[in-house]
């Protein structure tokens, strides 16, 4: 077992990461939260697979309700937003009773941010089922939901009380899910973790150890920079290409990313600040997972980063890396962008 706490001002808890984790869920809940009833949100897939087993258990301290919502990113909208808080209510929830988010990053962000608002606030609990979900999204409390095409534009900060993570439950995942996980794992160990690089290179399983590593790095992210104001931009390295490429080439987000991240090094290479080393040892590791590694030219899609939706005006943040496991933001002017096309 692995364990992490998040440490913040007004807010901190504990992640528990262990196989089997799910199958006494009760022990850990029980712990943090002193009512009886409890409210399980999760997805159609993720029914099918873990609902009933995580209810027997938690039957053994608690009065269990749930609500099953169609799985997909088109479910972290306002209608499902609404449907969920009108079945809780319907099931009449009362203040201070716990939420529990069992899914996969779309159920972590809707469920959290339902029990930010719900009667002005209520705890949750997450067990995060997806590998991204489990090695990122679950922890830094970023909740909300997407309205229309624009992506998490509504949302708020909400810390989970818990998180119980169990990556057996990761292995039910399609190759595609599991691919999108990786690219954001990866990610994390080169911009803070070379031990969880070099683990990497060895074409390790998924495990409990895997998972803690990568979570150290958004932990110490999330802790310097609560709300995004700043270091946590070092979590979008390989995104502003990312964004650029994915619906262009029909990428998966961490697949998008995988191929951003060549990109932003080879641009980091040409700009001398980026170890020229580092493309040909992140090639390998994308490769040993079967992610894409192709290259994308960077200068065609450098225009396209002046409207990336984290850049303040007249500025562009690039965020690159020197050698594995070190990032930094590099602050362009848009006059010198421009001038660079
Ligand atoms: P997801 O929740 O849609 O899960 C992906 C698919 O896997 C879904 O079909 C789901 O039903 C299925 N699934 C989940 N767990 C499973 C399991 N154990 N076995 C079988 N199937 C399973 O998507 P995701 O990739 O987990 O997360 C993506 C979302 O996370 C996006 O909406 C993104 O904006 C958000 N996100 C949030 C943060 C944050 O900090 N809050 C960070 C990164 C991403």
């Amino acid at each position: 077992m692995r364990q992490l706490k998040i440490s913040l001002k007004d807010n901190s808890y504990d992640i528990f990461i262990e196989n089997g984790i799910i199958s006494k869920a009760n022990e850990y809940i029980k712990e943090v939260y002193k009512n009886k009833k409890v409210y399980i949100i999760t997805d159609s897939n993720v029914e099918k697979q873990y609902l009933n087993q995580v209810i027997e258990v938690l039957k053994n301290d608690f009065i269990v309700d749930y609500v099953v919502i169609p799985a997909g990113e088109e479910s972290k909208c306002l209608n499902v937003y609404a449907s969920v808080i009108d079945s809780l209510l319907e099931k009449n929830i009362r203040r201070n009773e716990l939420l529990i988010a069992l899914g996969g990053g779309v159920i972590g962000d809707l469920v959290g941010f339902i029990s930010a608002t719900l009667y002005r606030g209520l705890p949750y609990v997450s067990i995060p089922t997806s590998l991204l979900s489990q090695m990122d999204s679950s922890i830094g409390g970023k909740t909300g939901i997407d309205f229309y095409d624009r992506k998490n534009i509504i949302g708020c900060f909400k810390q989970p009380s818990l998180v119980l993570i169990d990556p057996l439950t990761h292995k039910t995942l399609d190759k595609r899910e599991f691919n999108n996980g990786m690219g954001e794992l990866i990610k994390h160990a080169i911009i803070g973790n070379d031990r969880l690089f070099n683990l990497l290179l060895e074409k390790s399983i998924i495990d409990e150890n895997i998972i803690y590593e990568s979570l150290s790095v958004k932990k110490r992210v999330v802790e310097l920079d609560p709300f995004d104001q700043g270091e946590r931009m070092l979590l979008n390295f390989g995104h502003t290409f990312g964004h650029a490429i994915e619906l262009k080439m029909n990428l998966k987000h961490g697949e998008a990313v995988a191929v951003g991240m060549l990109m932003a090094i080879k641009f980091g290479v040409d700009l001398g600040l980026t170890d020229s080393d580092i493309h040909s040892k992140v090639k390998q590791v994308l490769d040993l997972y079967d992610l894409p590694s192709f290259e994308v030219d960077y200068k065609e899609y450098l225009k396209e980063t002046l409207y990336d939706k984290k850049n303040l005006a007249g500025i562009v943040n690039f965020i690159l890396v020197d050698k594995i496991g070190h990032a930094f933001i590099h602050k362009i002017k848009e006059d010198e962008l421009k001038w660079m096309l």
